[in-house]
Parts: structure tokens; sequence; C-alpha cells
């Protein structure tokens, strides 16, 4: 698949990891869910193409999202963003995708990271207009663990019934 330009890029989709809250994991972690973990299941891996992989975090063969925030804050890189994520069927091409790790309770420093995130992805994609949990486009009842526009309506900051004490 060709690069994607950043003009095609409307939508930040949110998604959670579905680990332990609190329980800290890397990209690397995800990487092996997407791939072989996917494998030993009996799904087929996701996979990122060569011509991706060459520039852009060569030791990751498989991560579908875009960004994985762990639970110590720090923003990890997965797919660039011309690259097509693997993380909501049917939306991937006009989509980024952002994972939390833990389920419905995430710590300060992941809420700051996510504030920032969003600010950042405002600056560099002119199309942005919507940001939104991976439950509103695809069936799934839970992911990301909270309400999205609830957190917009928050101005970005924490959402005090999904804030993980540390
Ligand atoms: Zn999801």
């Amino acid at each position: 698949m060709m690069p994607r330009s950043m003009s095609q890029i409307t939508t930040a989709i949110f998604h959670c990891a579905a680990t332990p809250n609190g329980r800290f994991h890397t990209i690397e972690d995800v990487d092996y869910w997407h791939g072989p973990d996917r494998i030993n299941r009996g799904l087929r891996p996701f996979q990122r193409e060569q011509i991706f992989i060459k520039k852009h975090q060569p030791h990751l063969r498989h991560v579908g999202y875009h960004f994985v925030i762990r639970t110590d804050g720090v923003l990890e890189s997965g797919r660039s963003l011309e690259e097509v994520g693997a993380h909501a069927r049917k939306f991937n091409s006009s989509s980024v995708g952002i994972c939390l790790i833990g389920t419905d309770a995430f710590t300060e420093a992941q809420w700051t990271t996510a504030k920032s995130l969003i600010l950042t992805l405002h600056d560099s994609l002119p199309k942005l207009s919507k940001i939104i949990g991976h439950r509103a486009v695809n069936e799934h009842k839970t992911c990301p663990g909270f309400d999205v526009r609830a957190w917009m309506d928050n101005d970005f900051n924490s959402l005090h019934d999904h804030l993980l004490e540390v």
C-alpha cells in the first residue's frame, strides 16, 4: 500500500489494551500480541509492510496502532502516520489508532500524554475533526473503557472515574 497523505486522516480512534489496570507494558508487548500471539490463538497476525518497517520502528513488525501510551506516560510510536493502521475495521485508512495500556483506569501521566498527543495531532493533521472511541465504530462493547466525548468535554483532562491512583 502506498503511503497515505496527512489530509486523508479525519479521525483519531482511542483503544485500550485490555490489560489489568496499571500493569506495565511496552509497545514491544503490543507488537507480540498483534503478531505471534494472534497466530497462537488461531488468528491472522497483523503485518506491517516492508517499505514502512524499513523507514520507521524496524523492530516492530506487527503493531496495528500508531501510538501506545504506557502506564508511566511514555508515548511510544508504532506505525508512522503515513502508514495505514490495523485497529478499527473499515476505518483504518482514515484514522490514527491510539492505545492506552490498561482497561478502564489510566494514570494521570497517561491522561496528560493523551491530551498533549491530541494537541500535537491537531497541528499535524489538517483534516482531523473526529476524536472517538473504538466502540463508536466497531461492535466492541467496551474499548477504550471510557467515554471519549466526556473526556473532550472535560478539555481532555483526566476523567475522575477512570483515573488510576498510583
Ligand atoms: Zn479497540
